[in-house]
């Protein structure tokens, strides 16, 4: 695999995904490749949905706090009006965005861009999330990250929800989400069911 621009491949755009759960490092990941892109000068445009503002509105950030400028867009074709002259495009948090996203990654690639996408692969109840599928679906590459199980130490695929709220969008961190593995997972739903 590939991952970097070649000599002489300057037209072929491609879709790369990192899903996993939270904090599971994708926006590390992100900034790791993004890192790299700026040391070779490509240009970069870097998007995220409105609906996240955890951190900075302008910028990225992981948990561990590194961070690069983004921006803001309300909807995924948004994206369009500010790509223009951009050799690589990001998107986090892609979950969060409606279905567009897809005909805007593919378009994107299609004219050259190399296309990052991290995002959520399940919502709080273990169901994918959003346009993510269809944007796994349509990678060139994946990868695929876990977290850590905050009950059992193994790798984490899902983002357990502390509290019961139905709103499949409820933005927050540690104090009421936490990683879990399949099993764990698992417990928990079958816990929280016992107690409502
Ligand atoms: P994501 O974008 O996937 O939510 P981030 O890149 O923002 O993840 O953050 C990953 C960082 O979160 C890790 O490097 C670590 O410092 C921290 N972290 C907190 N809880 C956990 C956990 N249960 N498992 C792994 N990392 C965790
Ligand atoms: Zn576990």
């Amino acid at each position: 695999m590939f991952l970097e621009p070649r000599i002489g491949d300057e037209s072929r755009g491609w879709i790369e995904v990192i899903a996993g759960p939270m904090f599971s490092g994708k926006t590390e990941e992100l900034l790791r490749r993004l890192r790299r892109a700026k040391i070779a000068n490509v240009r970069m445009a870097i998007f995220k949905p409105q609906i996240d503002v955890r951190y900075g509105q302008n910028r990225i950030v992981s948990h561990d706090a590194n961070y690069f400028p983004s921006l803001e867009v309300g909807h995924a074709a948004d994206i369009r009006k500010h790509t223009k002259n951009a050799e690589l495009v990001a998107i986090d948090e892609t979950q969060f965005f409606d279905n567009e996203i897809i005909e805007v990654c593919e378009e994107l690639a299609l004219k050259g861009v190399r296309v990052i996408c991290t995002g959520l692969d399940m919502d709080y109840l273990g169901k994918p999330f959003g346009p993510m599928p269809e944007v796994l679906a349509i990678a060139n590459y994946i990868t695929k990250i876990h977290a850590i199980c905050v009950q059992c130490g193994y790798p984490a695929t899902h983002s357990f929800r502390k509290l019961k709220n139905k709103e499949r969008v409820m933005l927050g961190e540690l104090e009421s989400y936490e990683a879990r593995c399949r099993k764990c997972f698992a417990e928990g739903m079958a816990a929280q069911e016992k107690f409502t």
